[in-house]
């Protein structure tokens, strides 16, 4: 049976985006995909904000946060600790040798601005990653004020895995003054996984320029080339790509604040009810709007739940690494409507006999 999915990716795609990944093949060098790659940057463009350029790379997310490492960090890098997301970036820079230094928040806080300018501050860094939306821990980060303080050091990129939240949450790239922004398509913009947009800025052009063994695959100024002509160097993930441009058309459609205000209005009725019925895990003031983390009081077993929920078509998600057990998670992102999560709530509650 299928399951529909609210956990925090692969997450529910609807039939006419699986329908879209099911077109004729084209070739990479025709000209078909050319202009369909160009009318997806300009789309993406709209979604973010910015006049730069969005490169498509065919890889997961995690294939970008080590590209954006390569690309920015010339010799020392800032990590914004506050979960097992986060703490992936440190995992990525030191698997290429990058130093690093860390801020450090407890599971289910927030990284503050303030943080990041203490640190800074001192002085030898030249690129700071953040994650803005913590998906193991249900916290949103502040990205626009982190990025504010992080503007006062102009040596300083800007790196954002914004996997979980683009598409569900406003990002401005240009006016928050973001380097490098990631996010791949299996969380908010509801596509099957395998691709991966990013915005990068021309000062991280210019950085990527400067740093050697920048590898190969990821590498910024072999990407932006072929973009400039509408390609990419080695063979995108055609299908996703033409589903993409699908996606955006419907994004559009329904408006960006539209969306990201159905997203905001999901995430509050998950957390009202999480609320009632057991207890929010993270700081209250920087809760997600596309992931809630459940504090698990009632010590209920989440997999009983999850085997119970299946033979009624839906699946929630456990609590992440150290939290597997503590918590239970709630997707309110992409395609999901609210009308879903009250589906799911009810199959919850009866399950449980709440
Ligand atoms: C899902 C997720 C990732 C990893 O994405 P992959 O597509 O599996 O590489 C990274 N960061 C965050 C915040 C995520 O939610």
């Amino acid at each position: 049976m299928y399951k529909k999915l609210f956990i925090p990716g692969p997450t529910h795609v609807v039939d006419e985006i699986l329908e879209a990944t099911a077109v004729p093949m084209i070739g990479h060098r025709d000209s078909l995909y050319s202009d369909l790659h160009g009318q997806v940057v300009s789309k993406l463009q709209q979604l973010l904000y910015t006049q730069g350029r969005v490169l498509l790379s065919t890889s997961s997310s995690t294939g970008m946060m080590e590209g954006a490492l390569r690309n920015c960090v010339r010799t020392k890098a800032l990590m914004t600790n506050c979960g097992e997301f986060s703490k992936r970036w440190a995992q990525i820079a030191q698997a290429n040798g990058k130093e690093i230094g860390t801020v450090q928040v407890e599971s289910g806080q927030a990284i503050t601005p303030e943080m990041v300018d203490a640190e800074l501050a001192k002085g030898d860094y030249d690129t700071v990653c953040i994650t803005h939306n913590e998906t193991s821990t249900g916290v949103m980060n502040p990205l626009k004020e982190i990025a504010a303080v992080a503007k006062k050091y102009p040596d300083v990129m800007v790196c954002v895995d914004a996997v979980s939240s683009m598409a569900g949450a406003e990002i401005r790239v240009d006016e928050w003054g973001l380097d490098v922004v990631l996010a791949g398509t299996q969380k908010c913009f509801a596509l099957p996984p395998g691709l991966c947009v990013v915005s990068v800025s021309d000062a991280a052009m210019e950085r990527a320029a400067q740093v050697p063994n920048r590898g190969y695959y990821f590498d910024f100024i072999a990407l932006d080339k072929s973009a400039q002509k509408n390609q990419t160097p080695a063979t995108p993930v055609i299908s996703l790509i033409n589903a993409l441009n699908v996606q955006m058309d419907r994004m559009l459609a329904e408006g960006l604040e539209n969306r990201f205000k159905r997203h905001a209005q999901m995430a509050g009725y998950v957390q009202d009810w999480a609320r009632k019925q057991f207890a929010l895990y993270g700081d209250e003031r920087y809760l997600s709007h596309t992931v809630t983390n459940i504090h698990n009081t009632r010590g209920i077993s989440v997999a009983g739940l999850n085997k119970e929920l299946a033979t009624r078509g839906a699946m929630i998600s456990n609590g992440y690494g150290p939290l597997k057990e503590i918590c239970f998670r709630i997707a309110h992102m992409g395609d999901l409507q609210m009308e879903d999560l009250k589906w799911l709530v009810g199959q919850i509650e009866d399950v449980l006999g709440l």
